[in-house]
């Protein structure tokens, strides 16, 4: 018997099968709660890849913008 720890809750499980892939929640309902985390935080994690290289000020801080606009 294998104990894991859930990814979602924290808590440790026995694994109560050791066929496929190791299960990396404790309960079903962890594994969905941590399917609507996921997709609630998509939006930002794409907005992040998008933004690549880029400041978190540069990105909101309209002053940056608009150096950037009239810098040059
Ligand atoms: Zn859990």
């Amino acid at each position: 018997m294998t104990t894991l720890y859930c990814a979602c809750c924290g808590r440790p499980f026995v694994r109560t099968s050791a066929r496929g892939p190791a299960p990396r929640y404790c309960s079903q309902d962890c594994r969905l709660q941590m399917a609507v985390r996921r997709r609630a935080w998509a939006p930002w994690i794409e907005a992040g890849r998008a933004d690549n290289g880029r400041t978190e000020t540069g990105r909101t801080d309209p002053a940056a913008w608009g150096r950037r606009a009239f810098g040059s």
